[in-house]
Order: C-alpha cells, then sequence, then structure tokens
C-alpha cells in the first residue's frame, strides 16, 4: 500500500515533466534579457537603463547562486536591482527575493498572501505543501493592466488567474513571460498550466484565450514567450494557436 501512496505521486510527476524542452541556461532575449537558469526553475534579468535591472521572479535557491552570478557577468551588484516581478508565489519563483532588499517587489494584489507565506497553492499538489513565509514582501501591489516603469524599462500587467488566484503575465522588451501559467512544448507549440501544481487549469485556459485577445493588438511587439520551466519560444504565434485549438 505504501508503494502505492508513492508510485502514484512519482508517475504523475514523470508524466509531468516527461517530454519539457530543457531550459536553455543564458539564453539571450529581445531588449536584453537574459534567462537565468536556477535549476529546474528560470527566472530573467532585464535591463533597465543606467546599469540598473529588473527580475522576473526570484528563483528556487535561497543562496542565489545562478542569479548573483549573472549579475557579477554584468559587472553589477544586488543593489543595481530595482525591481521584481512575481509571476505568482509558489516558492520556487521566491526563495532568491531576500537577496536584493533594495528591489520593489511587484505582485498582483490578488496573489500576495501566497507570496508572503499567508496562505498555500490550491492544486492537487500545492495543497499538500504548507504555506511558508520565505521573507517576501510584496512592496508595489499592482492592478490587472497597468504598466510600470522602472527607468528605461516598461513593463505592463495582465492577470492570468488559474496556474494560482493571482497569475500575472508581463509584457517587458519584447518579451512576454507567463511564468507557470503555460509551457513549451518541444514540438514549439504552447500548453496551459500544469495540472499537477494548478488551483484551477479551467481557469487558466479561459485567462489565457483572454490574453491572446487582449494582446492581439500588441502581437508584432511580441517577440518572444518566455516560460518558467520550459524555456523559450518566438513570437505572438504560440499563443494564438494555443487559443485557437478546441
Ligand atoms: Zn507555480
Amino acid at each position: 500500500m505504501l508503494a502505492l501512496v508513492l508510485l502514484v505521486p512519482i508517475v504523475a510527476l514523470v508524466i509531468t515533466f516527461v517530454g519539457n524542452p530543457e531550459i536553455p541556461a543564458g539564453r539571450e532575449l529581445p531588449g536584453g534579457a537574459r534567462l537565468v537558469k536556477d535549476g529546474y526553475v528560470a527566472l530573467f534579468v532585464l535591463p533597465a537603463g543606467d546599469g540598473n535591472v529588473a527580475l522576473i521572479d526570484c528563483g528556487n535557491d535561497p543562496e542565489g547562486k545562478a542569479v548573483l552570478s549573472e549579475l557579477e557577468r554584468r559587472k553589477i551588484g544586488v543593489e543595481s536591482v530595482k525591481a521584481i516581478f512575481l509571476t505568482h508565489g509558489h516558492r520556487d519563483h521566491t526563495q532568491g527575493c531576500h537577496l536584493f532588499p533594495q528591489a520593489q517587489v511587484f505582485a498582483l494584489e490578488s496573489e500576495r498572501e501566497l507570496v508572503e507565506g499567508r496562505s498555500n497553492g490550491k492544486g492537487p499538489l500545492t495543497r499538500l505543501m504548507p504555506a511558508k513565509d520565505v521573507g517576501v514582501r510584496v512592496t508595489r501591489p499592482m492592478i490587472d493592466g497597468e504598466t510600470v516603469a522602472i527607468g528605461s524599462l516598461l513593463v505592463t500587467v495582465y492577470a492570468v488567474p488559474g496556474h494560482t488566484q493571482g497569475s500575472a503575465a508581463f509584457l517587458a522588451g519584447g518579451v512576454l513571460y507567463l511564468g507557470d501559467s503555460a509551457d513549451a512544448k518541444k514540438n514549439g507549440a504552447m500548453t496551459g498550466s500544469k495540472w499537477l501544481f494548478s488551483d484551477d487549469t479551467v481557469e487558466n485556459r479561459m485567462s489565457l484565450l483572454d490574453l491572446a485577445g487582449r494582446l492581439q493588438p500588441r502581437a508584432d511587439e511580441v517577440k518572444a514567450i518566455a516560460f518558467a520551466h520550459t524555456g523559450v519560444l518566438d513570437g505572438f504565434g504560440p499563443l494564438r494557436a494555443y487559443a485557437a485549438t478546441k
């Protein structure tokens, strides 16, 4: 019986991860941004002018080895990280945030409790993981559709509830950052969020369809779509194609 209890989640995890593209460490993105591979998750460093940067998520490593080495490569220190934009509050995206105490932390207001460890996920697996405060505080709650400037960098946020209640997509520097709200497949297609870790995959799909419609007027601006666990796809096409599938 114990073997079965262990086997079910292992099989579910294997199904979830087999067939995923590799995370391309160091992949350059439009606008001078770069993917930083932190184990099985990615975060992104975006230039904001004057030697400053913003981050999309902070990774899973509390010591931040990968992100700190990227800052070193850019010859800047932690004080140059002016802002952190959180796609959502799952811990593998927030554990490095404490390394940048001077950065403003942006997230949708609806995600604040999860980010700050006052509630846990509602997904099949995430609900089993107790809420934990990893020391992150949302210093600048965002509202759906707003655009903020960090130096020369403009970041627009779109609410995409489903993976978590307050999941956010960010459009910045020609890249659409989707966090865990979607994934790339090896064949170059885009797919919705992973059931095992998501609060509500039906809501996630509705949010992605809505996002595709909202972004249609800005489709030419989207040069790439970046995912937290499955790398990067080129252009707006993968989101448009996903939205067109039944
Ligand atoms: Zn997640």
